[in-house]
């Protein structure tokens, strides 16, 4: 197959279109498509990538129970006879689904159905509630409805842009470079961030405030009380859409100038500044993110926003409106089919008598979950509790991603029946479960996806299902047809289900639930094939093509009317002690998640190689730590071990800490370890963000860094980090052990044995070593080790592993641990797409290359993807923190 297809990216809420192309030798070409609507043909480092990520390298091919490899039958057989038994013996309750938002609206679907339906409990919820639940649960309170008013656009038809806890440069790319796009367009347009931490995403912005974690409500409800106090509401939207004005702007009005500026740590001239600016400008547009989410305060952060732009009647026209930017690609498709734990099919209520009665009629189910199931974090406190017996895990990682990872993993360890339907084998979920089932990827399955600004895209597949893997809705419909339920689940394919859907979209709706898909409901196989991006409501071909909500009222609420939230401003978490840190956490630029798939390319590894800690210098000095240090966090819950980088970008007081690495990537890099399983009390969202700690230099005694042709089965040292690299594999290393004992057991942290070493070369003065494993004239091994944070030059020593070393000269370099003159260190990888290093770049632009286009001219770099523009600025800047190269 050579045809082109045109698909969907299976990363974050962007949504961007793909086309994918098979090539004869295998591999898959991969372009942005430039009709979608959402990135018109842009993609990130990580979309660009995908094409890398395709291998069956780890995959499960085949069902699984315990080691040994099974047929379908057999396994789907046991699978629906641990949920039946457990159910028949302990009651609906007791058994569970946690899904995933990588997971295709159609495979959603089904999942709801059977739980909901036939099973009888709601105890489905998806790993979307670590991502936007609070969001989910603002817009229902305020809108009646789960929906998002605005569109991509408004972004860029703005005058100001409000992003708010969010890290739009590396967590939404494409949408950062279409913003950076119109602002360079129309300068005039002015964006302000709001975030502890002067992430990439402060190269847009014309105001950083680098408010405390969770002072957000402080902000936004002095903004209430500042709107209202210059005039600035608007009566008549006030007046004819709303209520609750009065009693959100008193509750808003008894905070004091003084507890806002104590809040946040901003002060008075710059919160005027911004108040000032959203006063006089109209088209506002307020975008937030897992900054806001991910708090024991989420869901009143995002009913502060809305109140904001209720007061101003700012929503639903261009330009104007609150936008949630969701993480994942289909967290909206899942809760479009009632992926949460707490709501029903199509935006229904499970709580509302006559939703549940039309779900039940339409699905001819038995039964119908009558009350909201276990949300996440409760769902798995049961799991550990013995209260729920059977667990199905479906495309996510709970023991890397949910807060108190420890106690997630001790959980599923003790549950008598779990089954996990993934790609990978070596997950640190995937270890514990009892069946495996292996599930068609990203390129093989079919079926839709909704981003962020409510577009339903295709994800089509293009390459066949490898070994026996199986699209998930097929798994969970085969388990439905053994445990009875034959009829409801016989589905032909992706294009029966969101008919079903669809249709049930329009059942009693003539206009009372926002989510309509009228126009879809009848698509057959081939015209749900040809599906071009829609988006809903899609009652009629008009709507399907881009509206937005609420500029005329017309909300969800029984009345018609938006509620006002008299939201309060919460009360700070109190730190055991002065020499507490607060971490928060977040992603990177180059990685997805828990790395399953990101971590299979050497480019996107290249670019952060291993766990780290944002550190302000103030701090790291108060605590004796350097740069590139190995530092040791601690909180209540666990202590992990991650490399010390000083940046001023941080917000002194704050550390931020990435959530990406697991145990499948370094030895102690889990911060999901150190969270506590702190809920909003609306949404039931973990509050990833905001935690104490304690933060110090590491003890350990030697530091190595390596590269490796093969991987070692286990890495045997005190501290390692493993990235792919072009050639093999770099290690991070750190020993505890005597200088007597160092080379022995370096050696074997790299696979290798000590009396085969080819070189061995330790400098008298500093006691720095150096050991070479040669095969030929090629390198199949290096370590360098030290007793502070090792120098050399990672992308050189990279480059060592396909070089050729025949001659004496090219080894006593290597074993030097520094590159010749003739080559000359890259520096840290900036640039994925051209692998251009920070070096290359300052060296441009010391020879006059001083803007973003002229260091593209020079060498490439930030001239296909964009996604390191930020970074590219900011070191033209002089500013770019390198301590963790
Ligand atoms: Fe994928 Fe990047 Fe687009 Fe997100 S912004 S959907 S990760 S290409």
């Amino acid at each position: 197959m050579t045809k082109p297809v045109k698909t969907t990216c299976p990363y974050c809420g962007v949504g961007c279109g793909v086309i994918a192309t098979p090539q004869p030798d295998g591999s898959v070409d991969i372009k942005g498509d430039p009709d979608h609507p959402a990135n018109f043909g842009r993609l990130c480092s990580k979309g660009s990538a995908l094409g890398e990520t395709m291998d069956l390298e780890d995959r499960i091919l085949y069902p699984k129970i315990g080691e040994n490899t099974v047929s379908w039958d057999d396994a789907l057989d046991m699978v629906a006879a641990g949920f039946r038994e457990t159910i028949d013996n302990y009651g609906p309750d007791s058994v569970a689904f946690y899904v995933s938002g990588q997971i295709l609206t159609e495979d959603y679907y089904v999942a709801n159905k059977l739980m909901k339906g036939y099973i009888g409990s709601a105890n489905i919820d998806t790993n979307s509630r670590l991502c936007m639940a609070s969001s989910v649960a603002g817009h229902k309170r305020a809108f009646g409805s789960d929906t998002v008013p605005g569109l991509y656009e408004d972004l860029e038809l703005t005058d100001l842009l409000i992003l708010v806890g969010s890290n739009l440069a590396w967590c939404h790319p494409v949408l950062y470079q279409r913003v950076a796009a119109a602002k360079q367009e129309r300068p005039e347009m002015k964006v302000v961030l709001i975030d502890p931490r002067r992430t990439m995403t402060a190269d847009i912005a014309d105001m950083h405030l680098a408010i405390n974690p969770d002072s957000d409500c402080h902000l936004f409800m002095g903004l209430l009380a500042a709107l209202n106090d210059a005039g600035t509401i608007n009566q008549n939207y006030i007046d004819k859409h709303t209520n609750g004005f009065e009693a959100a702007l008193e509750e808003a009005c008894k905070l004091t100038s003084e507890e806002i500026l104590k809040a946040t740590g901003l002060g008075q001239a710059t919160l005027n500044e911004f108040y000032d600016l959203v006063i006089r400008t109209e088209k506002t547009v307020t975008l937030y993110s897992q900054g806001v989410n991910q708090s024991t305060s989420g869901t009143d952060k995002v009913n502060a926003i809305i109140n904001c732009h209720l007061a101003t009647g700012r929503i639903g026209r261009p330009g104007m409106g609150p936008f949630s930017a969701t993480g994942q690609p289909n967290a909206m498709g899942g809760r479009e089919v009632g992926g949460l734990a707490n709501m029903l099919a199509s935006h229904m209520d499970i709580e509302n008598p006559q939703h549940r009665d039309l779900v039940q009629g339409f699905w001819r189910s038995p039964t119908i979950a009558e009350k909201p199931g276990l949300k996440a974090v409760d769902l798995f406190k049961a799991v550990g509790d013995g209260k729920i017996k059977a667990l199905w895990i479906m495309a996510t990682n709970p023991v890397d991603s949910l807060p108190d990872g420890d106690a997630i993993e001790a959980a599923i360890k003790a549950c008598p029946f779990v089954v996990v339907s993934d790609i990978l084998a070596e997950t640190d979920t995937v270890r514990h479960a009892d069946i495996v089932l292996p599930s068609a990827g990203w390129g093989e399955k079919d079926g839709t996806v909704t981003n962020s600004e409510r577009a339903i895209s295709r994800q089509r597949g293009f390459l066949p299902f490898p070994g026996e893997a199986r699209a998930d809705w097929w798994q969970m419909a085969e388990v439905a047809k053994r445990m009875g339920f034959d009829d409801a689940f016989t589905y032909a394919g992706p294009a029966d289900i969101f008919r079903e859907y669809a249709t049930l979209t329009t059942l009693s709706n003539d206009g009372v639930r926002d989510l309509n898909l009228a126009a879809l409901a009848d698509l057959d196989a081939t015209e749900f094939d040809a599906l071009e991006t829609v988006y809903w409501p899609a009652r009629d071909h008009a709507s399907s093509k881009g509206k937005r909500f609420f500029a005329d009222g017309g909300f969800f609420t029984p009345d018609k009317r938006a509620r006002f939230l008299p939201v309060k401003a919460p009360i700070e978490i109190e730190r055991a002690s002065t020499e507490q840190l607060t971490l928060n956490t977040g992603r990177v630029r180059d990685h997805w998640h828990t790395m399953t798939r990101t971590a299979k390319t050497a480019r996107l590894s290249g670019h952060l190689a291993e766990p780290y800690c944002e550190i302000h210098p103030d701090d790291a000095e108060a605590r004796d730590i350097q740069p590139a240090d190995l530092v040791t966090i601690t909180a209540a819950t666990a202590m992990i071990t991650v490399r010390a980088l000083l940046s001023s970008r941080q917000k002194p007081g704050n550390i931020f800490v990435p959530i990406h690495w697991t145990d499948q990537f370094a030895s102690s890099g889990r911060v999901d370890r150190l969270i506590p399983p702190l809920t909003d009390p609306f949404s039931g969202q973990p509050a990833s963000k905001n935690v104490p700690v304690a933060v110090k230099r590491a003890a350990l005694h030697w530091h190595g860094f390596a590269v490796t042709r093969d991987l070692p089965t286990n890495i045997a040292a005190d501290y390692w980090a493993k990235a792919k690299c072009d050639g093999g594999w770099r290690l991070e290393l750190g020993f505890a052990t005597s200088e007597a004992n160092l080379a022995t057991a370096a050696a074997m942290a790299c696979g290798e044995d000590l009396e085969n070493v080819s070189i061995q070369y330790r400098d008298k003065a500093t006691g720095q070593q150096t050991l070479l494993w040669f095969h030929g004239d090629r390198l199949t091994a290096a370590v360098f080790l030290a007793r502070r944070p090792v120098s050399v030059s990672r992308i050189w020593a990279v480059d060592q592993l396909t070089a050729s070393h025949f001659d004496l000269t090219a080894r006593s370099k290597l074993a030097a641990g520094r590159a010749g003159l003739d080559q000359p260190d890259r520096g840290p990888i900036v640039c994925s797409c051209f692998s251009v290093g920070a070096n290359e770049i300052r060296l441009a632009a010391q020879s006059g290359n001083r803007t973003l286009a002229a260091i593209g001219k020079a060498v490439s770099a930030g001239t296909n993807c964009g996604s390191c523009r930020s970074e590219i600025s900011a070191i033209l800047e002089e500013d770019m923190p390198l301590a963790a190269e």
